[in-house]
């Protein structure tokens, strides 16, 4: 009888919530406030005495816009993976970073790109090497994960693969800016190497002026995300390093070494000698710690780079977010351009060493 009345009033209670005429109002609540958002652009030697004033100015505008149009999508109820490739698009795009246009150049004078795309939810993953024509490369890393049975491709048939899913392709020469090439001629010349003819379309020398090669050796970028699903997704792209031979691949588009995110722990993109995160595999490392050993992600961030990377000689540094909203950097190098923001917490936009 009791269960009687009680299908009874839960019929009734059904029935007048549907009766109910919508009202007007706010748009409903996404499912939880907590979203959170990491950038990296690289580690490196990045010291004030070595950079000038407009050229820290850039980099900082760069770094902030860029941060806001990845907190636009999350803000706005868009999944993590979103934020992750409407950031790593526009940076690829931006001639500072060692990422798409403003790759470094191999040995042999290529741009030869390489990027990583990973889903904390279902820890589906992509990853590219070596591409050359694809606009995007973090776009074809995600259109890799998501349209086909493979995890990572390389080379020529990475590029075809774009091509068959209808990815912006470019000639080679798009990548090309005389900054890194002139960083190419001075690395060869240094490991007395032959320096390679200007690449075919690249602009004549004599159009440009004022250009400087710089100390930069990292510029790879990197984004983490939470979104208000609670699911995290991590993504990096680069060039590599410059002067790199007989197709290097580094752990950027390496899932567990550059790049990593799974909802039970943490995602994870990095930046530095890329041998050296694929050895440690610092990415799923981190995320380890925090899921086997409970350890906070900031404590974990630490223990692998500042201890374990650091007593192997490697250099470099990483951003990370949990499904909690806890968001870490760590970093042995001089500096590192990153950024963060999130739901409950100002904006911060920092490059050296010493910048809370
Ligand atoms: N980790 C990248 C690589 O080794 C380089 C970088 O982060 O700048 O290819």
């Amino acid at each position: 009888m009791k269960r009687l009345l009680l299908a009874f009033a839960l019929i009734l209670a059904t029935a007048s919530v549907a009766a109910a005429k919508p009202r007007p109002g706010p748009p409903p609540k996404p499912p939880q406030p907590h979203w959170a958002i990491v950038i990296h652009g690289g580690a490196g030697v990045i010291t004030r005495g070595k950079m000038d004033a407009p050229t820290e100015a850039a980099y900082r505008k760069s770094m902030s816009e860029a941060l806001a149009a990845g907190e636009t999508v999350l803000k706005g109820g868009g999944t993590a993976q979103d934020a992750v490739e409407t950031v790593i698009k526009r940076l690829e795009d931006d001639p500072l970073f060692n990422a798409g246009r403003g790759a470094v150049f191999t040995a042999e004078g290529r741009n030869e790109l390489d990027a990583a795309f990973m889903d904390g939810r279902t820890l589906s993953a992509g990853a590219v090497a070596r591409v050359t024509r694809t606009r995007h490369p973090i776009s074809l890393a995600r259109t890799v994960m998501a349209k086909s049975k493979y995890v990572f491709l390389t080379g020529e048939g990475a590029d075809q693969f774009a091509k068959d899913n209808g990815l912006e392709m470019v000639d080679p020469s798009f990548f090309f800016t005389e900054r890194r090439w002139l960083e190419l001629t001075r690395e060869l010349n240094e490991q007395h190497l032959v320096i390679p003819p200007r690449p075919a379309g690249a602009p004549q020398l004599s159009e440009l002026s004022g250009v400087q090669a710089d100390d930069h050796r990292f510029g790879t970028v990197g984004v983490v995300a939470l979104d208000t699903h609670g699911d995290v997704a991590a993504g990096t792209s680069t060039g590599g390093l410059t002067a790199k031979r007989w197709g290097r691949v580094g752990d950027s588009p390496i899932i567990g070494a550059g790049t990593y995110a799974s909802n039970q722990s943490c995602a994870v993109s990095g930046t530095g000698t890329g041998e050296y995160f694929i050895r440690l595999t610092v990415a799923r490392e981190i995320c380890a710690l925090v899921q086997y050993k409970g350890m906070p992600l900031q404590k974990a961030a630490d223990e692998v780079i500042q201890k374990r990377l650091t007593a192997m000689g490697g250099d470099g540094g990483i951003i990370a977010v949990d499904p909690a909203g806890h968001m870490a950097w760590s970093f042995n190098t001089e500096g590192m351009y990153r950024a963060s923001g999130a739901w409950n917490q100002p904006d911060r936009v920092a490059i050296f060493k010493d910048e809370k």
